[in-house]
C-alpha cells in the first residue's frame, strides 16, 4: 500500500482536483491512502474566520460567504449535474460551520481554532472523493479522526501512537484486506481526542498525517505531490539558481525540515525513518519526473543547501542584576517558551545573556516577552532574517550575507546559522 499526499496548492481549483484523479488513474493496481489538505489558501481564510468569531473585530459572515463561494465555484465546475449529492453534502457541512460560529466561543482560543479550521480538510476531502467516484476512480471517504488520536493540545495535537495504531488496525486496514486496488481519501492536518473533539497537528501538518498513516499502516512508500519538481537546495522565491536534490538521507531531511525547508514538515521524517519507508517528493504537474527521494542512503547532500526565514525576532534575555545566567534560568526560560508555544529557531548563550531567534508571531510573542520581563531584562530586534546553510563553506556564507549585518552566528560541523539584518 502507498500513501499519497496532495497539498492545498494541488487542489486549489477544479483543474487541480481533475489532476488528482488523473494521477490516481496512473496507479490502477495499487492500494492507496490519499491524504488531502484544505483547498488553496482556505486554512488562512478559516484562521481569519476564527479571529473574527473570537475577537469580534470583524463580521464573520462575510468571510464565511467567501469560503462558501470559493468551494461552490469548484463544485459547480466539477459536477455539472446540479442534483449530484455533493451539493447537499457540502451545504450540510457548511450548516455545521454556521453553528460552530454562532455558538458563543469558549475561553480557549486554540480549542475554537481547531473546531473551525478543521473544516477546510473535511470539505476538500468530500469534494475530491465525490469527484474521484464520478470519474470512475472508486474511493471511500474516511474521517481521519477515527484513526489519528491526539492529546488535547489544541493547534499542536500530540499523537497517541499506541491508540492510533490500534484504531488503524481496527478501522483502516480491514478496508484493504484482500484488495489490490482500493483507495481511501482522508484528511491531512487534523486528529481527534478521546472526548471526540477535533485537534490540528500544526500548520502544514498534512505531510505529518501522511507519515503517521504510513507508519501505522506499514505503507511501502509515501509520495508528497507538489507544485515543485522535488526538494531544491534553496527556495526559488529568494534565489534564481536552484538545484533539485535527487536523493536526501533521512538525517539530512530532518535537519533541513527542522531549519525550515518549506517542502517538508519537520515531524514528517522521523516516523518514516523508524520504519525505513521512502518518501518521494514529486511534481503533480510532471508526474513522470523522478522528483526527490528521501531514504536511508547516507550520502551527504550534493550541494550546499540554504534555508531563509524572514520576519525573525532576535530576543536577548539576561538576569536583571547582571549576574551570570545559570541552569535555573535556563529551565525557567525554556519552560516559558514551551508554555507559550514559541519555537526557538536558533539559540546562543554567553555568561550573562541568552539569545534566541523566533518567528514574529503577533499573538504569542507579546505575551511571552511580557512574562519574561517580570524576571529578566529583555532586548529584542525585529525584521531580521535567519539563514541556515547545510554543508556550508566560506564562499557560500560570503555570497549569502553580502550587504547584511550578522547579529548572531552558530556553527556546527555541517550547519551554520546566521541571524542577519537585511539592508
Ligand atoms: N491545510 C493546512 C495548512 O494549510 C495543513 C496543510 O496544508 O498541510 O496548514
Ligand atoms: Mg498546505
Amino acid at each position: 500500500m502507498k500513501v499519497f499526499k496532495f497539498g492545498g496548492a494541488s487542489v486549489k481549483d477544479a483543474d487541480g482536483v481533475k489532476n488528482v484523479a488523473s494521477i490516481l488513474k496512473r496507479y490502477p493496481d495499487e492500494n492507496i491512502i490519499v491524504v488531502v489538505s484544505a483547498m488553496g489558501k482556505i486554512t488562512n481564510a478559516l484562521e481569519r474566520l476564527v479571529n473574527a468569531v473570537y475577537y469580534k473585530k470583524e463580521k464573520p459572515f462575510a468571510i464565511l460567504e467567501d469560503i462558501k463561494s470559493y468551494h461552490f465555484d469548484i463544485i459547480n465546475q466539477l459536477f455539472p449535474n446540479k442534483s449530484h449529492s455533493i451539493y447537499n453534502e457540502i451545504n450540510n457541512t457548511f450548516v455545521e460551520l454556521d453553528w460552530a460560529i454562532e455558538e458563543e466561543p469558549t475561553l480557549d482560543y486554540n480549542f475554537e481554532y481547531d473546531k473551525i479550521v478543521c473544516m477546510g480538510e473535511i470539505i476538500s476531502t468530500k469534494i475530491v472523493n465525490a469527484y474521484l467516484n464520478e470519474v470512475g476512480v472508486s474511493s471511500k471517504w474516511c474521517d481521519v479522526r477515527d484513526f489519528i488520536q491526539t492529546d488535547n493540545t489544541y493547534r499542536e495535537g500530540k499523537v497517541d501512537w499506541e491508540l492510533t495504531q490500534t484504531l488503524v488496525n481496527k478501522n483502516l486496514l480491514p478496508y484493504f484486506n484482500g484488495s489490490a486496488n482500493s483507495i481511501i481519501v482522508t484528511q491531512g492536518f487534523i486528529g481527534g481526542t478521546s472526548e471526540n473533539y477535533t485537534t490540528t497537528l500544526g500548520r502544514e501538518g498534512s505531510d505529518y498525517t501522511a507519515a503517521i498513516l504510513a507508519f501505522t499502516a506499514n505503507a511501502e512508500n509515501v509520495t508528497i505531490w507538489k507544485d515543485v519538481p522535488g526538494v531544491l537546495n534553496a527556495d526559488p522565491k529568494y534565489f534564481k539558481e536552484t538545484q533539485k536534490l535527487e536523493q536526501i538521507s533521512y538525517q539530512d531531511a530532518i535537519e533541513l525540515a527542522y531549519y525550515g525547508v518549506s517542502v517538508i514538515h519537520p515531524k514528517t521524517i522521523k516516523p518514516l525513518q523508524n520504519k525505513k519507508i521512502p518518501l518521494y517528493v514529486k511534481s503533480f504537474i510532471n508526474p513522470d519526473d523522478s522528483g526527490t527521494v528521501i531514504n536511508e542512503n547516507q550520502s551527504p547532500l550534493a550541494v550546499p543547501s540554504y534555508i531563509f526565514k524572514v520576519n525573525q525576532v532576535l530576543i536577548s534575555i539576561s538576569p536583571k542584576d547582571f549576574s551570570f545566567i545559570v541552569e535555573e534560568n535556563f529551565s525557567d526560560i525554556f519552560n516559558l517558551f514551551a508554555e507559550k508555544q514559541v519555537k526557538i529557531n536558533v539559540m546562543q548563550n554567553s555568561a550573562i545573556s541568552f539569545s534566541v531567534s523566533v518567528d514574529n508571531d503577533e499573538r504569542k510573542l507579546p505575551e511571552l516577552i511580557k512574562t519574561l520581563q517580570k524576571n529578566y531584562r529583555v532586548l529584542y530586534n525585529d525584521n531580521l532574517e535567519l539563514i541556515t546553510i547545510r554543508y556550508y563553506n566560506q564562499s557560500t556564507i560570503g555570497k549569502l550575507t553580502i550587504g547584511k549585518k550578522i547579529l548572531l552566528e552558530v556553527r556546527s560541523r555541517y550547519t551554520v546559522q546566521l541571524v542577519v539584518k537585511p539592508d
